[in-house]
Order: C-alpha cells, then sequence, then structure tokens
C-alpha cells in the first residue's frame, strides 16, 4: 500500500502507459515514440517541459505552491530499449522486431509520467521540480549529451535523484549505498601488426599472436599489481582475432578488444595509461607496430554520502527499515546517470521488482529476451518519488 491512496487510484492508468510504451520500444537515439507519447501525456497534465536534450530526452518542470526556498529537485528517467527480441510471452510484448525494453525503461519512464501526474495536481511542496526523461542510457551517452545541451545550466539543481528496477531482489525491497554503486566503463580496441609470413619460417616473421600473448598475460598485472588491492578493478579481453584459418601461416596482424571497469576516476586513469604504455613497450621490444584506441564510455556511478542516506530514510518510510538495505556492494555493471551525479550531487537507488518466482518475467535478469518490468512496483516507484520531493522541498 502506498503512502498516498491517490497513487493507488490512477496505478492502472499507469500500468497501461507503461505496456503501450513496452509495445513501442525505440533503442538509443531512436526513440521517438517514447518522446512523443512523454510529451502528449505531459500536455494533457498542463505539465511544461523543453524538448532538444540529447536528441529526444525532455525536461518537464512542476513548480510547487510556494517557491520560498528557491530550490529545485531533478528526478530522471532513461527511456530507451536494447536490440533484442522479446521472448517475455507478455500479451503487451514489443511490436517492433529485435527491439525490446529488456532494462525496464519503460517502467522508469511511466512511473516519471505518473510523478507528474500526481505532482502536477497536489503541488505540495515549496521550490521547483525538474524530471528529466533521458534517452541513449544503454551505452548511447545520453546523459551526457543532455548535459551538453545545457541540463544543468539550463535547469540549475540542488540535487538529482534516479533509479533502477532491481529483479535480483524482491518486489518491496530496496538497496543502496554511499560511494560508488555502479561501475565505469572503457571500451578499448588494439591492432598489432607484425610481419607475416611462413608458419616454419618464423625467424623471417613478427608474430602479432605471440606478442599479442605476451601482452595479454602482462596486462593482468596491471590489476594485480599497479591497482591499489583495496580498490575494485576489472580488465577483461573480449575478443582477440588474427589469422584466416591456416595452419602454415604466421598473419600479418592480430585484433584485441575488451572493457576496463572500475569505481575511481583516478583507477581508472591508471589502468588506461598503463594498458597503453604496456602495449607500446612489448611491441616496441618485438619490432613490431601498434595502435590503441580507448573510449571512456560511462563515468562511475558514485553516490553522494549524505545523499544516499537521505533516500535510504525516504525509502524505508515507506517500505520499513527492514526492507531496506543501505549499504548493499555496488555492481561492476555502468550506468551513465553517473555522469549526473559527476555534475550535481545525488543518488541512485536499486528498486527491487521480483517475484520470487524463478520463472516469472519479473525475476529474469536485466537485459535477458525473458524479462518484463513488474507494474506492481509502479505506485510504490511514484510514491518514493513524491515523498522524495515533499521531504526535500517540505514547505
Ligand atoms: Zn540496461
Ligand atoms: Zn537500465
Amino acid at each position: 500500500m502506498t503512502k498516498r491512496n491517490s497513487i493507488e487510484n490512477f496505478k492502472d492508468e499507469v500500468t497501461g502507459w507503461r505496456r503501450e510504451l513496452h509495445m513501442n520500444p525505440g533503442i538509443k537515439h531512436e526513440e521517438k515514440f517514447a518522446h512523443d507519447f512523454i510529451k502528449a501525456h505531459l500536455y494533457d497534465l498542463g505539465v511544461t517541459y523543453k524538448d532538444g536534450y540529447g536528441g529526444y530526452g525532455i525536461v518537464a518542470t512542476i513548480e510547487g505552491n510556494t517557491n520560498t526556498s528557491g530550490k529545485a529537485v531533478g528526478l530522471r528517467a532513461d527511456m530507451d530499449a536494447l536490440p533484442l527480441t522479446e521472448e517475455s510471452g507478455q500479451p503487451w510484448a514489443s511490436k517492433t522486431d529485435g527491439v525490446m525494453h529488456a532494462c525496464g525503461h519503460d517502467g522508469h519512464t511511466a512511473s516519471l509520467l505518473g510523478v507528474a501526474k500526481y505532482l502536477s495536481e497536489t503541488r505540495n511542496f515549496d521550490g521547483k521540480v525538474h524530471l528529466i526523461f533521458q534517452p541513449a542510457e544503454e551505452g548511447g551517452h545520453g546523459a551526457d549529451m543532455m548535459i551538453a545541451d545545457g541540463l544543468f545550466t539550463d535547469f540549475p539543481m540542488d540535487g538529482v535523484y534516479g533509479l533502477h528496477n532491481w529483479p535480483f531482489e524482491k518486489s518491496g525491497t530496496a538497496a543502496i549505498r554511499p560511494g560508488p554503486i555502479m561501475a565505469s566503463v572503457d571500451e578499448f580496441t588494439i591492432t598489432i601488426t607484425g610481419r607475416g609470413g611462413h608458419a616454419a619460417m618464423p625467424h623471417l616473421c613478427i608474430d602479432p599472436i605471440v606478442i599479442a600473448s605476451q601482452f595479454m598475460v602482462q596486462a593482468q598485472t596491471i590489476i594485480s599489481r599497479t591497482t591499489d588491492p583495496v580498490q575494485a578493478a576489472v580488465l577483461s579481453f573480449t575478443d582477440l582475432h588474427a589469422g584466416e584459418g591456416a595452419h602454415n601461416v604466421i598473419p600479418e596482424t592480430c585484433s584485441i578488444m575488451g572493457t576496463i571497469r572500475t569505481f575511481d576516476f583516478d583507477v581508472r586513469k591508471n589502468i588506461q595509461t598503463k594498458l597503453e604504455e604496456l602495449l607500446k613497450s612489448i611491441c616496441a621490444v618485438n619490432e613490431a607496430t601498434c595502435e590503441i584506441e580507448i573510449i571512456p564510455h560511462i563515468d562511475p556511478t558514485i553516490n553522494d554520502a549524505v545523499e544516499a542516506e537521505f533516500c535510504a530514510d525516504v525509502m524505508a518510510s515507506l517500505i520499513g527499515e527492514e526492507n531496506m538495505e543501505r549499504n548493499v556492494d555496488p555492481c561492476m555493471g555502468g550506468e551513465d546517470f553517473g555522469s549526473m551525479l559527476r555534475e550535481t550531487k545525488g543518488a541512485y537507488i536499486w528498486i527491487g521488482q521480483g517475484t520470487g518466482d524463478k520463472n516469472s518475467p519479473h525475476d529474469q535478469g536485466l537485459h535477458s529476451p525473458k524479462y518484463d518490468f513488474n507494474d506492481d512496483n509502479l505506485p510504490l516507484i511514484i510514491d518514493y518519488l513524491a515523498e522524495l520531493v515533499e521531504v526535500k522541498l517540505k514547505k
């Protein structure tokens, strides 16, 4: 049961919104349906908005009954889907082959529209609320694009808050932690060029496969020997390619791909630098040449300690302290809300949505083709965001 009865009363309406969004998914940078849908509903609710932030991103603003505080709070929901063929078996499954909401961003968007409905009707707060509908979270740099388009300069905020549904924990529970909660994500691509030739005459060749092998084994010491052991970091090679299927040819080139994950900006920089230095030195010793491109993809998501405690207090007031995990282990996955927390203090929370039935679509892992957002969670999420606003901007 929600603290606010009116939210329960429009649960069916918000559920309808969520399912319509689910049926009409758009991958990163192609969220036109969600964009038009959000604008139409904001218009119906009489909520003003500005679009053109990060492509299909929208920022809606609701003013409280009073604004003596001069404060503003940002609430963020992502809106993009994934390139995946849906197998959830739900009646409201994606109408587009090969595209589905497998991360529940349809639920996040519908929840934020529900918040727009509740807050625009009640306005029981002192200040302003900016509802941030963010596109291209799934590796599309949507948060950075919104920021580059003026998100925080056009709409100054005293705090920004994000959330994600969490099928790995039961509905009615939530988890947060102060400090880093999700990792940075960097992607790298390497090409080593040697000299190809006959496999029986290696002394006339420069073998890029042996060089790549030396590099990949040695690179693991960047984590084990140059990274503070109390810091978490991952360096994984995910693709290795050389040759064209022959047993008697040393190929000319070898390519490597991989990812770096950390929770700390300095650790991340050290790994990036050492990876490049190591590659260049091993190639130099072996008289090979190399190219490396490291793409800094996602910043770590780092919760402000005070804001994380505030969010935990707000959530605990709704679900009970026994259901609120305040110091959960962080996750090595990435979340581009980290960019917003780099600019403005705030916090990001996981809201459990599992049913306890491992065959339920709501209990499948994020990005599974069998996954579906749990609509029973919509009232709690709306209640949480409304409570957050009304406590933060207390009259
Ligand atoms: Zn995702
Ligand atoms: Zn997601």
